[in-house]
């Protein structure tokens, strides 16, 4: 098979490439493969589906923010019914982090970024399941800090990142792009620009380049391919000697629908969404979402340091997390949990950017990469397909949806310019 441009991977950053490729060269043959059977399958499928564009980079910003008014426009102007629900992310604060983020927050509004702050007796009324003041010795051992306001971002919310996989993928097949699925790709190929044809080559001062992958469906030559295999590409990568500046690290989700969380999860107040905002609990790693479709509730962990890196293709919540870990510390914030358990639960891999923890889109010879997304990977996928498509047109600068423009050197490799942030990326 020969197509001009082949996508490794059907995930939302592979078929957010490959859509935008596509549109933006109508006359160009497309092809995206997965080893999976559907869109969205891998870790995509696994995401809470936050969508978030309080940050202090210009950079994340951008990358955050174009994406959110693309997801609206799926919906609300392409009528793809993606689950968007607006009801911000907030941030509760013990008095350190508080004092830190309320110091970041001119910057960000200088972005254009709208947010709110609480203080303590504001969030009380707001969110009465909550302890904000302990005072005990065990919660003095735990580590458990006084919660002393809260920070919210208003653009945040909820995104179904399957039925978005699923949206890009009708987007880009209706320009006539072709998917194959249970189609993997078992190695790049590689080879020099200029062939001799003798034995040995590739020699070290040939030029080399990517033309391709050996799959499962036979070989696949391609002028130009994107690696958008999430933590798997670095089984593609590793033998080219690419390192897309990333590592594989679990994350865990898990479900409720106690009816005694049933007044946490409808929480009032923060937006006209009668839902929970996404809630960060100080000092636990752990997040919480009310998803308004279904009446769940979710808690998500992202513990960081004390959790081993490394690539798993089935990776599992470990025994007890729940119940024998988060539960103590989640129960002092929120005695609402008292004898609650999931009733569902999932691990995930996220593919974090050791360096700055922002996505990478970078060139390599005959090949693109895009990933590393560190966990924010759907909410920064339309701005992160149409830098994929500017770099393949040997474009500097990538028109995000709006008409705003990103240098895509920026989140590249060699140049690099992302800076500090403060917040969540
Ligand atoms: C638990 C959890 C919660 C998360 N929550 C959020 C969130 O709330 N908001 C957010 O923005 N992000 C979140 N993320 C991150 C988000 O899921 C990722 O950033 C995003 O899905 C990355 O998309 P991707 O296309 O790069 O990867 P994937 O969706 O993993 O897609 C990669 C695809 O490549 C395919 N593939 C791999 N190797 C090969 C091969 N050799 N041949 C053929 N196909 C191959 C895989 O089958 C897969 O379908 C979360 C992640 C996890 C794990």
């Amino acid at each position: 098979m020969n197509r001009d441009i082949l996508v490794i991977g059907a995930g939302v950053l592979g078929l957010s490439s490959a859509l935008h490729v596509k549109r933006l060269n109508p006359g160009r043959s497309v092809a995206v493969i997965d080893r999976l059977p559907g869109p969205g399958q891998g870790n995509t499928a696994k995401a809470a589906g936050i969508y978030l564009n309080l940050h202090t980079t210009r950079v994340n910003y951008l990358l955050g923010d174009s994406t959110i008014d693309w997801l609206y426009h799926l919906q609300g102007g392409l009528g793809y019914q993606i689950g968007l629900h607006q009801y911000g992310y907030l941030y509760l604060l013990d008095e350190g982090r508080y004092e830190k983020l309320k110091r970041a927050i001119p910057r960000a509004r200088g972005l254009g970024v709208e947010v709110r702050t609480y203080e303590a007796e504001e969030l009380g009324p707001l969110i009465p399941d909550l302890t904000m003041e302990f005072g005990d010795e065990e919660a003095e051992q735990m580590g458990l800090k006084p919660i002393t306001g809260g920070v919210l971002g208003v653009k945040c919310g909820n995104v179904d990142p399957d039925a978005l996989a699923q949206s890009l993928e009708a987007e880009f097949t209706k320009l006539g792009g072709e998917v194959f699925y249970g189609t993997e790709a078992e190695g790049l190929t590689i080879k020099p620009k200029m062939e001799l044809g003798l034995p040995g080559e590739p020699y070290v001062w040939q030029d080399l380049t990517v033309t391709g992958a050996e799959t499962s469906r036979g070989p696949i030559e391609a002028e130009t391919t994107v690696v958008a295999a999430g933590v798997w590409a670095e089984r593609l990568l590793a033998p080219l000697g690419f390192d897309p500046l990333m590592r594989p690290k679990n994350r865990v989700i898990f479900v409720f629908d106690d009816p005694r969380l049933r007044r946490l999860r409808l929480t009032l107040g923060f937006s006209e969404v009668g839902s929970l905002p996404f809630t960060s609990i100080p000092g636990t790693s752990v997040y919480l979402k009310g998803d308004p479709s279904e009446g769940t509730l979710w808690l998500g962990c992202a513990d960081d340091l004390g959790r081993r890196y490394g690539l798993e293709d089935d990776p599992q919540p470990e025994r007890g997390l729940y119940e024998d870990n988060i539960y103590h510390a989640l129960v002092r914030y929120l005695p609402c949990f008292e004898g609650v358990r999931p009733v569902n639960s999932w691990a995930g891999q996220r593919a974090v950017n050791m360096l700055d923890r922002t996505p990478v889109v970078a060139p390599g010879p005959g090949m693109i990469y895009v990933g590393s997304a560190s966990g924010y990977g759907i909410t920064k996928s339309d701005a992160l397909g149409r830098a994929v498509a500017a770099l393949y047109m040997g474009e500097e600068e990538a028109e995000l949806y709006g008409g705003r423009r990103l240098r895509v050197g920026d989140i590249g490799i060699d140049g690099r310019n992302v800076g500090k942030e403060t917040f969540k990326v």
